[in-house]
């Protein structure tokens, strides 16, 4: 079974590091009320290969933590600093030198009030994943056939995608599912406006001719580090133009590239939507661009970018 199931042999559990399989709560803990992160960590150098780990994005992913906290009534009962020795704790507890994902659980604590609790459970997990990134990965060329999903993503003002909570990967699973019952790899999701909105677990960006397009915020996405990097770096360190705006299906299907970009979707190349090839080329050359930059940011071989790394 992959790790991502049982998570690695330790993790760091309310203040200590313990054994994942020691990690144990009642069956009636309010887990469905919590909050929860993705970070990555990787290895310095090559992706690929094996070594010293840096985080990447600490900053941005622990204040969306703290956000999604606020939206959700949680008080953190740690501090930033605490979270972030809390994992490096879980990840050296497990001798990791290849990439490993990182994801923190916050959820109130049975009995406590639970819609207005007092206390929380913190469970940071962790374990290995298989990157698609990296110099000729095989994985990268994958073909992913996308389908519109005929789900909308939830908006703002019944369940606001912008804090990552449990709750609103109910929605990505309609999705998720409906696109596997009907043979496809994956679902994009439009708004409630009809506007392109984001994949099930990742943001969505378009080339159109030349120029990298991106839906808003309010086309009701995650704000998603991935998305905030990419847009910074496409532009500064590629020379590309970047468009943050609306668009609709249609631009979709005239696009010359699409791809996924998150923690979990790195760069994520998309063949066809809804059965139609997506451009000439596959993967698309300015895809491919993004990745290759963006995997060597990554791996600490950016100099201007190395902000963006934490040391383990
Ligand atoms: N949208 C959704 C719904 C997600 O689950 C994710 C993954 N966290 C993203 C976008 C990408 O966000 P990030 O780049 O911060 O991982």
């Amino acid at each position: 079974m992959s790790e991502a199931f049982h998570g690695a042999e330790y993790c760091w559990m309310n203040g200590e590091v313990v054994k994942t399989e020691d990690a144990l709560v009642s069956a009636m803990e309010p887990i469905y009320l919590g909050i929860f992160e993705g970070i990555k960590a990787y290895v310095e150098g090559d992706v690929l290969k094996e070594g010293k780990l840096n985080i990447f994005g600490w900053k941005p992913h622990i204040d969306r933590l703290w956000r999604s906290a606020a939206v959700n009534g949680i008080t953190m009962p740690y501090t930033k600093e605490e979270m972030l020795e809390a994992t490096r704790q879980a990840i050296k507890a497990n001798g990791f030198e290849t990439n490993v994902y990182i994801q923190p659980r916050i959820w109130p604590k049975a009995g406590t009030g639970r819609y207005l609790a007092k206390e929380f459970h913190v469970v940071v997990p962790t374990w290995k994943f298989d990157t698609l990134l990296g110099k000729d990965n095989p994985r990268f060329r994958e073909e992913r056939r996308y389908m519109i999903s005929s789900w909308r993503r939830i908006s703002s003002d019944a369940l606001p995608p912008q804090a990552k909570s449990w709750a609103n990967y109910g929605n990505s699973g309609l999705a998720t599912r409906e696109a596997a019952r009907l043979g496809y790899d994956g679902a994009i999701f439009l708004d409630r406006r009809g506007f392109v909105s984001e994949g099930t677990g990742a943001c969505l960006m378009a080339v159109r001719d030349g120029k990298v397009v991106t839906p808003p915020v309010t086309a009701s996405i995650l704000e998603s580090v991935t998305r905030g990097c990419l847009i910074e770096f496409i532009a500064e360190d590629l020379g590309i133009p970047v468009e943050v705006r609306d668009f609709t299906r249609v631009e979709l299907y005239a696009a010359d590239e699409v791809f996924l970009c998150g923690t979990g979707a790195e760069v994520t190349p998309i063949t066809s939507i809804d059965d139609m090839k997506v451009g000439e080329e596959y993967p698309g050359p300015i895809t491919a661009k993004v990745a290759g930059h963006y995997s060597e940011i990554l791996a600490g071989n950016v100099e201007k970018r190395r902000n963006w790394l934490t040391p383990v």
